[in-house]
């Protein structure tokens, strides 16, 4: 039976018409169209066409919002996973495009004219930047500890690792999920604030294959706390013939410690000194590049980690290699600067004191509250948990503060934020100078 209802519905043509002017791909668009126009028909009670077109409208912004696009980052974290971690700088990304709309060396080698290896030039100048003997890479810090695990637990299963250090980072990545996915089995010793080597002597067995040591890269741990150095544990590994692997996090390679407002960060070449076989860590975190796992240490581990299956699986792609080359080549010319990350860490707080004056002037006459606030910002990404760097804030006082980072949210470009009470604040640290004209205009438009 027929819903007499059903002839207020639209033909599809006819929505299509309304909506031409939409950023959806026309096919992409006549699809949602269908399965809308389908939905509604199949309801008890059909709504009227101007509902039924604003119903689609919605349904074509929901979409549209899931489209990879650039935001405004006001949270003040600067290595922020949800709004994709470290930004990457216009010389790296010059090297991209020009790589990437060219045919490349990837796998020749122009010397011989043979097949050559990938990412040989990348590789040796990221072992010398981790004081290592050999380096390489792959797709993220995950799958370079799975590849790491699966190696070295093929023989002896049992990893030992600190109950200090079974840590969960962001959504859904925990240590002893990754353990257990590569087949490694766990053995967890000490307690949460305390382990000891000796902890570590007395689990050991001959299934242990592997001593792992996380870094604590999101949280920190105050009081009565305590842990065997890397020397003590590096030591005793080596008498007992098994590599000792540390999970590096968040891969800072300049002494964060120097900066005002951080504690000390364990840079890879740090770690090798201290006598780590191995460590992994995260192309795009605190070291500023693309998505990467990147692992150094020993020739003779890292040399049998690229001749595993499974490497072939996790490798990077050309136009990773090359971010992260350019990115490399910076940190050995001391350019840092040219690396988002490391450029809005270092940016002083009396620079984002100015900017936000700026932007305030600029908001004269729009019908919102401003004020200037110091704040703290943070590192991120797990990394350096203990820092909050001086910073400051531009905090609005909108009548509804939900309502105000829902509309900042959903403009163009989206605006991001945090709710502190009655107040929305916009940290300028993570905000690149050149965003500040458009964040002006972002807040001005949300005020009309
Ligand atoms: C972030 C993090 C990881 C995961 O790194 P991805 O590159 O996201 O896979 C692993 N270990 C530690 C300690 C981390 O902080």
């Amino acid at each position: 039976m027929k819903n007499a209802g059903h002839r207020q519905i639209p033909s599809v043509e006819k929505v299509l018409q309304h909506f031409s002017g939409s950023a959806l791909p026309r096919r992409a668009l006549t699809a949602l169209i269908r399965t809308e126009l389908a939905r509604i028909r199949r309801r008890k009670s059909i709504p009227d066409q101007e509902s039924i077109t604003s119903h689609i409208a919605v349904a074509i912004g929901d979409l549209l919002s899931q489209k990879l696009q650039p935001v405004i980052n006001g949270t003040g974290v600067i290595v922020h996973t949800n709004l994709g971690r470290a930004p990457l700088g216009a010389k790296v990304l010059g090297a991209v495009t020009e790589l990437a709309s060219n045919y490349a060396n990837l796998e020749f080698d122009l010397r011989s004219g043979d097949r050559g290896t990938r990412a040989g030039y990348l590789e040796q100048n990221l072992a010398l930047l981790c004081g290592a003997e050999a380096a390489t890479l792959v797709n993220n810090c995950a799958a370079a500890l799975v590849l790491i695990l699966r190696h070295f637990t093929s023989q002896k299963p049992e990893v030992i690792i600190s109950r200090g250090e079974l840590i969960q980072i962001g959504g859904g990545f925990r240590i002893p999920d990754i353990l257990e996915a590569s087949g490694a089995r766990l053995r967890e010793v000490g307690t949460t604030n305390k382990t000891s080597v000796n902890d570590y002597r007395r689990a050991f067995g001959p299934e242990t294959g592997l001593i792992l040591r996380v870094h604590r890269s999101n949280f920190s741990m105050s009081g009565f706390v305590g842990s065997p150095s890397r020397d003590e544990l590096a030591a005793f590994s080596r008498s007992k013939k098994i590599i000792f692997v540390e999970d590096l996090g968040s891969g800072a390679i300049l002494p964060m410690q120097k900066l005002a407002g951080f504690d000390h960060e364990p840079t890879p070449a740090e770690a090798m000194r201290q006598g780590v076989d191995l460590v992994c860590f995260s192309g795009d975190k605190l070291f500023g590049g693309a998505q990467a796992g990147i692992i150094a240490g020993r020739r003779q581990f890292v040399g049998a980690l690229k001749r595993e299956p499974l490497f072939r699986a996790l490798r990077c792609d050309k136009l990773v290699l090359t971010a992260l080359q350019s990115t490399v080549d910076f940190y050995l010319s001391n350019e840092t600067n040219e690396l988002p990350v490391m450029a809005m860490l270092h940016t002083s707080a009396a620079t984002l004191q100015e900017r936000a004056e700026v932007i305030r002037r600029a908001l004269r006459g729009s019908r919102i509250a401003v004020e200037i606030a110091q704040s703290k910002a943070q590192a991120g990404g797990g990394s350096l948990p203990g820092s909050d760097i001086p910073s400051f804030a531009l905090d609005f006082s909108p009548v509804s503060p939900n309502r105000f980072a829902r509309r900042l949210r959903n403009g163009s470009p989206p605006v991001i934020g945090t709710i502190k009470g009655r107040k929305f604040r916009v940290d300028l640290r993570s905000v690149f100078p050149a965003q500040d004209r458009a964040l002006a205009d972002a807040i001005r438009r949300v005020c009309q």
